[in-house]
């Protein structure tokens, strides 16, 4: 478990490094314990997991817990003093993490060959019409009541023929982006681009997006970032790209694939905007790259609003950046699993009913290490007395 180790380091040390905006003595928690405190939720999926620790340190775990032996905490702080610790904290902290984590797979090989797809998509993780903060976008009812909400422009990564997506660190859309739901994303979408995109052009990759991002000055922004762009373009929005394509005789392609009843024929038609070279040949190619867009979105979101990540399951909202802060953790407490899924044996073996199993045992046992754990999990033989 030797990754899953080195990502929960890189954890412990950004953790380290966020904002302390405590003075005086009031510093019981260090902010390595805070930050790992409330990844360590949504890395086990488990809203009690801390409670549990708690439980287990002061009873049959004589002083320790999970939440030291496999996060390396050293005192468990209240829910409450989390939260109000990571308000404030910018939401860009753990990009570092990310983008290790990415480094990470690459070099063993296990993600992409040849180019990355970077699908974009905005996703709203709040919505309230009680709680509420200075940084909420706000909109009105039918019933004349004002609803409040977050959302976030998301960034997966996938590799033609993988299974496997892995999150980006999130843009998060503000208020004053725009008033319509388009000018919002593209508005994030852009930034995103400088920030993040801009430290991954050696993934050579090619972004993929719905109609609202298929605009000249969204295109010119995905090359400023040195990518390529593959958006859907509906004719209905882009009246005189439809009008221009109308007359003209389209090149398309007819493929026939399969046998007997099996047999299938695909017809290729443009109905995307890319700055890749379209040709006979490419346009097999691009299909199903402009297809993966809409497997991630049903895949990737389906997973992180059903899934047991919540996404939009409101963990405590803040008064600045504590909302989106949690949304971060838990993409990458989700980019730390599919990683796992990917180049982690012991992890693989015991990936069925994990969770489950990981919130029950953690609970009464205590473990010393990954290692430990998932054999536990996998064996189904408690860890030796100590
Ligand atoms: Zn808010």
């Amino acid at each position: 478990m030797d990754r899953l180790e080195s990502y929960i380091t890189a954890m412990r040390e950004r953790s380290a490094g966020l904002p302390d905006r405590r003075t005086g003595s009031n510093g019981r928690y260090s902010m390595t314990d805070i930050g790992l405190a409330a990844f360590s939720v949504f890395f086990m999926q488990s809203p009690s997991f801390l409670a549990h620790q708690e439980a287990l340190a002061e009873g049959p775990g004589r002083g320790r817990s999970n939440a030291y032996t496999q996060f390396g905490m050293t005192a468990i702080p209240s829910d409450n003093h989390i939260r109000a610790m990571l308000d404030g904290a910018p939401t860009d902290h753990f990009d570092s993490v990310f983008a290790a984590i990415v480094r990470d797979l690459e070099g063993c090989g296990g993600l992409m060959d040849g180019r990355a797809l970077i699908a974009l998509d905005g996703s709203e993780h709040f919505c309230s019409r009680k709680v509420s903060c200075p940084h909420c976008s706000s909109r009105k009812r039918a019933d004349g009541a004002t609803e409040y909400f977050h959302t976030f422009l998301g960034a997966t990564l996938v590799a033609p023929g993988h299974k496997t997506m892995l999150p980006l660190p999130p843009e998060f859309v503000r208020p004053q982006d725009g008033a319509a739901k388009q000018d919002c994303e593209v508005a994030a979408a852009k930034r995103w681009l400088a920030r993040v995109g801009a430290g991954h052009t050696w993934l050579r990759p090619v972004y993929l997006g719905d109609d609202l991002f298929a605009r000249q000055p969204m295109c010119a922004a995905v090359q400023a970032a040195g990518g390529h762009f593959l958006f859907v373009c509906k004719p209905s929005s882009h009246k005189t790209l439809g009008e221009y394509l109308n007359g003209a005789e389209l090149d398309s392609l007819t493929k026939t694939r399969g046998r007997g009843t099996e047999k299938r024929i695909h017809r290729y038609r443009c109905s995307f905007v890319t700055d890749l070279p379209v040709t006979r040949e490419s346009v097999a190619e691009l299909a199903p790259c402009g297809r993966a867009r809409r497997k991630i979105e049903n895949e990737t979101f389906n997973v992180l609003k059903t899934g047991g990540y919540h996404l939009e399951h409101n963990f405590g909202h803040g008064k600045e950046t504590l909302a989106s802060l949690l949304v971060v953790l838990n993409l990458l407490a989700f980019a730390m699993h599919n990683a796992c899924d990917l180049v982690e044996v012991q992890w693989q073996q015991a990936r069925a009913h994990l969770f489950e199993h990981i919130r029950t045992v953690t609970a009464y046992h205590l473990f010393l290490s990954w290692h430990s754990l998932l054999r536990t999990i996998f064996t189904g033989m408690p860890p030796p007395p100590r």
